[in-house]
């Protein structure tokens, strides 16, 4: 996913699941497709061109949080996170209110939490 350059954050999206009476009347070939809409305008597009289809028989979507951009690629002190197993930061998982954040913990002590713990987080150190 090349589409969110920068940091890691949490985005509402919209997930559609889009269905046809007969796959032959279906552009991609298989009665359902699911597809994620990153903006409102998208999710708006793609629900009138659901409802134009004759052959859509239904297209229920609902609201997900996503984790979008670029994980870091290297500690505060410079150790890259690519290497052998003596140098692999170990990985961790803050469940969180806000989706939860990735921890990762290089082998220098350095520790990097992504998203960035914000104001409505109550992520907890462990
Ligand atoms: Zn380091
Ligand atoms: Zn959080």
């Amino acid at each position: 996913m090349f589409d969110y350059p920068g940091p890691v954050e949490w985005r509402t999206q919209w997930r559609i699941t889009i269905r046809w009476d007969h796959a032959d009347n279906s552009p991609v070939g298989a009665v359902t497709l699911e597809r994620d809409c990153r903006t409102p305008a998208e999710l708006r597009f793609i629900l009138g061109r659901a409802r134009s289809d004759e052959h859509v028989v239904a297209f229920p979507y609902r609201q997900v949080r996503v984790l979008v951009g670029d994980e870091p690629q290297q500690c505060r002190a410079g150790h890259t996170y690519r290497g052998g197993s003596a140098t692999r930061p170990a990985r961790d998982w803050w469940p969180c209110a806000c989706g939860g954040h990735l921890v990762i913990r290089c082998v220098c002590g350095d520790v990097m939490v992504t998203p960035v713990v914000g104001d409505d987080c109550n992520a907890r150190a462990r």
